[in-house]
């Protein structure tokens, strides 16, 4: 079932500009918004099941209705625009063919929260998103979007960019907080939570991109319509980055609750060049792999991916094909994560940075007898551990390619062996 909510206008020409916007029914929403109450705003959303689009998957409402109500400092949102997972690039999209959406469902959030100023950190590497969005800003300003007594309402929001400088852990919440205030992007321990205690120490919501852009077409057209989507509990539709061995890759959205090998193959045309599926990781580079076998069994939504064993994460689904090395995409990855590591947390900086050794001496054909334990040792140190998940990152990976694939593993440290 096709179904499009967030990418319904993303073939249509100039859908960025204001004008063509409005013409397509964009910021009509905000009326029926100002007639509510902002706690009843909150409500709707809870009842429309959204839950947060960049990779926890948790209930946008409830996040929301987190935020302390009679507190006297300012609130705050901060979209986070940092994409920066391996395998994901479906904000981008919405930030360069229709940022207008987001913005509109910045305002929706800010009104339900009561906060006045919104941050948009949007990753470095993203030039044309963050122009596409700065114009489409100002726009917005122009035409009484945002600013002073938005549309008569008499509520006020502004927002500013804040450009990342690279960093994947930025991504982690508590990260783009620090980098924010300028600091390092190092993540916070938690409690206390953001929405507690988030930018400059006041409550604080942060939302993706691909979140707070659903917003306007669930006001517009009701909680009941948004969750007559997908399952009871994994509601609405996503936006999947698909990439790797298909013919088409590409953002494609989906209703949640469909066959996850139907949807692949339907929308990008299969595994390319007709040749035989080998595995698929579903949810980003930190997410567990599935065989072709679980993928064909597997539904995808949040509950049916976690039963088995992986996450829907961020959205983004790498297709790995029959010509594909395991072993080669593990090494990839270990060395991402490793170069990502801000190193605080010591089972991180020195389990990524040992996982990474280990795989470059195995693909550069030295791999010893033990190697494969050694990594398997080294995983249940690394999950749950630390401040943040990127430890848990690599090791949830790195157990399941091996649990699932280790005859490739065995055989290239075997060919290392022989050949030594
Ligand atoms: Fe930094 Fe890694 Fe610790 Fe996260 S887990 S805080 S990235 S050292």
């Amino acid at each position: 079932m096709s179904v499009k909510i967030v990418s319904r206008n993303f073939e249509t020409p100039n859908a960025d500009k204001i004008d063509v916007y409005e013409s397509l029914g964009g910021y009509k929403s905000l009326e029926k918004l100002f007639a509510m109450k902002p706690d009843d705003v909150i409500e709707f959303v809870k009842k429309s099941g959204l839950r947060g689009r960049g990779g926890a998957g948790f209930s946008t409402g409830m996040k929301w209705s987190f935020v302390p109500k009679n507190v006297d400092k300012p609130k705050y949102l901060c979209v986070n625009a940092d994409e920066g997972e391996p395998g994901t690039f479906k904000d981008r999209k919405i930030l360069q063919l229709d940022p207008h959406q987001m913005i509109e469902g910045v305002i929706i959030c800010c009104y339900a929260v009561g906060i006045k100023t919104a941050y948009v950190y949007i990753r470095g590497e993203y030039v044309k998103p963050q122009a596409h969005l700065h114009s489409a800003i100002a726009e917005a300003y122009k035409k009484g979007y945002l600013g002073k007594n938005i549309k008569g309402s008499g509520f006020d929001l502004d927002i500013h960019i804040h450009r990342g400088a690279g960093a994947y852990i930025c991504g982690e919440e508590t990260g783009l907080i620090e980098s924010l205030e300028g600091k390092k992007g190092m993540p916070r321990s938690k409690p206390p939570y953001p929405a507690v205690i988030g930018v400059f120490g006041c409550p604080t919501v942060v939302n993706n991109v691909e979140t707070l852009a659903t917003l306007p077409w669930i006001m517009n057209n009701g909680s009941e319509a948004y969750a007559g989507f997908g399952t009871e509990k994994s509601t609405g539709t996503m936006l999947f980055s698909i990439s790797g061995s298909v013919e088409r890759p590409g953002v494609y959205e989906s209703p949640f609750g469909v066959n996850l090998w139907d949807f692949i193959e339907s929308s990008t045309g299969g595994v390319r060049g007709g040749r035989a599926l080998k595995a698929v990781i579903p949810g980003g580079s930190s997410a567990a792999i599935l065989t072709a076998e679980e993928t064909r069994a597997t539904n995808l939504d949040y509950e049916s991916i976690a039963a088995a064993g992986s996450m829907v994460g961020s959205g983004a689904i790498m297709v790995l094909s029959e010509d594909d090395s395991i072993v080669k995409a593990l090494q990839v990855i270990a060395r991402f994560y490793s170069h990502e590591s801000c190193g605080q947390c010591p089972q991180c900086r020195e389990g990524t940075y040992y996982i990474s050794e280990i795989m470059d001496r195995v693909l550069a054909g030295d791999g010893k007898p033990g190697d494969i334990e050694r990594i398997l040792e080294m995983c249940p140190s690394m999950l749950g551990q630390t401040v943040c998940v990127l430890a848990d990152s690599i090791a949830i990976p790195a157990k399941s390619y091996i649990d699932k694939f280790r005859p490739e593993f065995e055989s290239c440290i075997k060919g290392a062996a022989a050949t030594a």
